[in-house]
């Protein structure tokens, strides 16, 4: 890693969190180092915006082929970074180079209309913000952020992005990538620091026009506040505490053999994590039966073995975080014991590891059930009908994701409409793809990420009017 030897936000430990290994050990960007990577960002504008729309087209498809062409290199610095499945990695930097087609190509559709008005011409023009600030959490670094560079720089933006201090080696890796493919320098900068200096200078400088941020609702909340003195633009990708309803017609084993990915994929850190699964209580006992099976052959372990479908978590102090969830009078407000009813496989050793854990049945109200735990943790809720379904569904504050399950056709696009989520699924649980749009509705944020719906993220929309008179 050639990053320079000083920082005035202090330095950084980079830690493998499968070994506890140290990775590198960087310089923390203070406020200095930060305002000169947006001037940087700034004087790289006018030149970025220059250049012809195919040619700026052409740049990132140059980007996106030299990340094909490192793809294996970047996925293990992920998993090495970040501790998940070298398989996942493999996947999530497959994406950051379909992410990076995807807007190349959306570079010279971006188109504005005329407007049939009285007495001339109306014209508009989809102009660029200026200065994107990409703040990205730690749980896919490489694929946030590409979600965020990706419209951003196809619409004539500039970026400076900021990833999580616990892993910032993909998004440097990015950057050299960019210059290579001969994306002019300037265009894309990142700026390693903590969020507390770093983003903070970032969400309140006066030259950057609008911030991208991923990350927790409560840090989200100061970074809208903070952006109100500017004025700046937000979008905001926050949490999550999605449902997985599962209806007594549904195909169960299909349903339960693909429920731990829905919750346990990345450990569990995951905003589209399917952390409560309503199941109709005709089907109960034996929903629970094959999620015990399911649970059991999940498998947990080395994130360098293609095998592995979950590593540890991102960090050791993760590790209390997520327990705290669990155990005798944690079932608050009431302070019930919240037993777990299967505890999957996890390795001895150092490393920040938690096992797959499924609490069945939880109550509602417990804490458990009602906030986002980030680590992988699962509760299980009875339910009556789809009427009830719904209630439960929606009794959260957040709006993220969730999956139905059922064969009933017109059951689950009743479902679909109603559950107050940004990205549901019928029959999967997937949900990002870069052709849609992704995003959370109430506190799980606003503002739309991939599709062609991110384009109007990333630009501002100008009327222009032609007298003909
Ligand atoms: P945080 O909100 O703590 O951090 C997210 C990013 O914001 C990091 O780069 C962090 O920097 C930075 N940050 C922290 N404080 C500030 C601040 N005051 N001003 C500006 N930036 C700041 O979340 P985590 O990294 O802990 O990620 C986990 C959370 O993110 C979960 O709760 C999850 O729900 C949510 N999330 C949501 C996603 C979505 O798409 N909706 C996707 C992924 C995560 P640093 O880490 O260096 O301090």
């Amino acid at each position: 890693m050639s990053e320079a030897s000083t920082g005035t936000g202090g330095r950084m430990r980079v830690i493998n969190p499968a070994t506890g290994e140290l990775l590198v050990e960087l310089p923390l960007a203070g406020t200095e180092e930060t305002d000169e990577a947006v001037a940087r960002s700034v004087e790289a504008g006018p030149v970025w915006r220059a250049v012809a729309p195919a040619d700026r087209a052409r740049l990132l498809r140059r980007f996106a082929t030299g990340v094909e062409e490192h793809a294996e290199e970047l996925a293990r610095l992920e998993t090495a970074n970040v501790g998940k499945p070298i398989a996942d990695s493999r996947d999530e930097i497959a994406m950051v180079a379909e992410v990076l087609h995807f807007y190349a190509g959306a570079v010279d559709k971006h188109r504005g209309d005329t407007v049939p008005v009285a007495g001339g011409v109306d014209l508009t023009f989809h102009e660029p913000l200026g200065v994107v600030a990409a703040i990205v959490p730690w749980n896919f670094p490489a694929a946030i952020a590409s979600w965020k560079i990706g419209p951003a720089l196809a619409t004539g933006n500039t970026v400076v992005v900021k990833p999580s201090e616990l892993t910032p080696l993909t998004a440097l890796r990015l950057r050299d990538l960019a210059l290579e493919a001969g994306v002019p320098p300037g265009v894309l900068e990142v700026v390693v620091g903590s969020g507390p200096v770093a983003g903070a200078r970032l969400v309140e400088h006066p030259d950057v026009a609008k911030v991208a941020f991923t990350g927790s609702t409560a840090v989200g909340r100061t970074v809208m506040a903070a952006a109100a003195a500017t004025i700046k633009r937000v979008t905001l990708e926050l949490g999550g505490k999605s449902a997985n309803i599962v209806f007594a017609d549904a195909d169960l084993e299909r349903a339960a053999d693909a429920a731990p990915a829905g919750v346990f994929g990345n450990a569990g850190q995951d905003c589209c994590a399917r952390s409560r699964m309503l199941v109709e209580r005709p089907v109960w006992d034996r929903f629970l039966d094959l999620l015990g099976d399911s649970v059991a052959r999940w498998r947990v372990g080395d994130p360098t073995d293609p095998r592995t479908q979950m590593g540890p978590l991102v960090s050791t102090d993760r590790q209390a975080v997520v327990g705290s969830f669990l155990g005798s009078g944690m079932g608050d407000p009431g302070g019930g014991d919240v037993v777990p009813r299967f505890v999957g496989q996890v390795p001895a050793g150092p490393g920040a590891w938690f096992p797959p854990t499924v609490v069945a049945p939880a109550d509602p109200t417990w804490r458990v059930a009602r906030e986002e735990i980030f680590g992988p943790v699962a509760v299980v809720i009875p339910f009556d009908g789809e009427e009830d379904a719904v209630r439960l569904a929606n009794d959260t504050t957040y709006g993220l994701a969730g999956s139905i399950w059922t064969r009933d056709g017109a059951r689950a696009l009743r479902m679909a409409r109603a559950v107050d989520a940004g990205n549901l699924s019928v029959n999967s649980n997937g949900s990002v793809r870069v052709q849609t749009s992704f995003g959370g509705r109430r506190q799980s944020g606003f503002g739309r990420e991939l599709g062609l719906e991110a384009l109007a993220a990333y630009t501002e929309v100008k009327n222009v009017f032609v007298s003909t008179a």
